[in-house]
């Protein structure tokens, strides 16, 4: 008897795209990914683009059926509303129905580039794509392919990180294939992330503006560079709340979030806690900061424990962190042990990630 074949989704097709900056014509190869591209996200398709961030997942952001697709693909919660790409920021302006001083001031020091900002929403802005809020978050990536595809697509692409909704954040294009799989027709494969963490997210419609989610540009630099104090800590927020007698909305800042598949904790003194762990038993992963001190290369004989080395530098960690997580989670251990960061402003992002992995 011929077995009967299985019926698959077909997978996506995955287009290499390079595109140096200061280079003015792509090679041919990326010309056509990024038209094909293009195409696709202007028929209401969804495509996964590299960005100087994260992977994002990118969608026409004034057609709502293609938004509505993004949602399904990830499982995200209709709660939670999307980020939207611009080209620059007189794009930003059109999506706006008013454009505040402090957004223009913070576009001009930092986009293109990892800030996000948060502004009163113009009424073509579909309300699936805000969740049904009155405000609208924009960003123009710094990588150059990014602003070159919402140019060739002709419409600004709303894009949260191309996962399924609460795993790691892709941080290359296999990341992508990994987590979605057949629920992305395309897939735009730039290499690894330059950051390899979400971009800071600003609220521009309070004063002072305030931090909604830390990532690669610190309260310092926002402040240094606006003149203005940026309210940042959690702390600052819960109190700003209580101040106007409400709870501030800051969507997507739901505890667990970017989280491994594999249980993780943070240990402030990971060699405590690791032979405890490896004597119950457990195979264990230790994302080491101090991989070459005696008690450290003591426990990494054991063969239930895998130690990865992690940078020094916050920007070096960031872009490494989602890569090692992944690379572990796929190695059938039972816990993941992260050894804590330190609490100033350069390793914000990096600490609330952490801590939202292991919620
Ligand atoms: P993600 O796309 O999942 O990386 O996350 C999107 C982030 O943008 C979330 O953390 C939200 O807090 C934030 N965000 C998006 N739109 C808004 C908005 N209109 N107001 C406040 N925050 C927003
Ligand atoms: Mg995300």
């Amino acid at each position: 008897m011929t077995p009967v074949p299985v019926r698959r989704p077909p997978l996506p097709i995955l287009a290499t795209i390079d595109w140096p900056e200061g280079v003015v014509t792509p090679e041919p190869k990326t010309a056509a990914a990024l038209a094909a591209a293009a195409e696709r996200l202007a028929t209401g398709q969804l495509v996964a683009i590299p960005t100087e961030t994260v992977y994002g997942l990118a969608a026409n952001a004034m057609d709502p059926d293609a938004v509505a697709q993004i949602f399904q693909a990830k499982g995200r919660p209709a709660t939670n509303p999307l980020i939207v790409h611009v080209s620059d920021t007189d794009m930003a302006r059109s999506l706006s129905s008013q454009w505040p001083d402090i957004a223009e001031r913070a576009a001009r020091a930092f986009w293109p580039g990892p800030l996000t900002l948060v502004v009163p929403k113009a009424q073509s802005v579909p309300d699936i794509v805000t969740a049904n809020g009155h405000t609208v978050a924009l960003r123009c990536p710094g990588l150059t392919v990014s602003r070159r595809l919402i140019e060739l697509a002709k419409c600004p692409i709303a894009a949260p990180s191309a996962n399924r909704s609460e795993a790691v954040s892709p941080t290359t294009a296999h990341h992508v294939l990994e987590g979605l799989g057949h629920r992305v027709g395309m897939i735009l494969d730039g290499g690894p992330c330059e950051h390899g963490l979400e971009s800071t997210v600003l609220d521009c419609t309070v004063d002072p503006p305030t931090i909604l989610r830390p990532g690669p540009i610190s309260a310092q630099q926002l402040a240094e560079a606006l003149g203005v104090q940026i309210l940042s800590s959690k702390e600052d927020r819960v109190e700003q709340g209580r101040e106007r007698g409400e709870a501030l909305r800051s969507p997507g800042s739901q505890p667990r979030h970017y989280a491994p598949r594999t249980r993780l904790t943070l240990a402030r003194d990971a060699t405590m806690l690791i032979p405890k762990l490896l004597e119950a038993g457990h195979r264990v992963g230790w994302l080491s900061r101090s991989p070459h001190t005696a008690a450290v290369v003591a426990l990494a004989a054991s063969p239930n424990l895998i130690v990865t080395p992690m940078p020094q530098d916050p920007a070096a960690y960031a872009r490494s962190l989602y890569a090692t997580l992944h690379a572990l989670d796929q190695r059938g251990l039972d816990r993941l042990v992260v050894d804590a960061v330190p609490a100033d402003d350069d390793w914000a992002a990096i600490h609330d990630r952490l801590e939202r992995a292991a919620t």
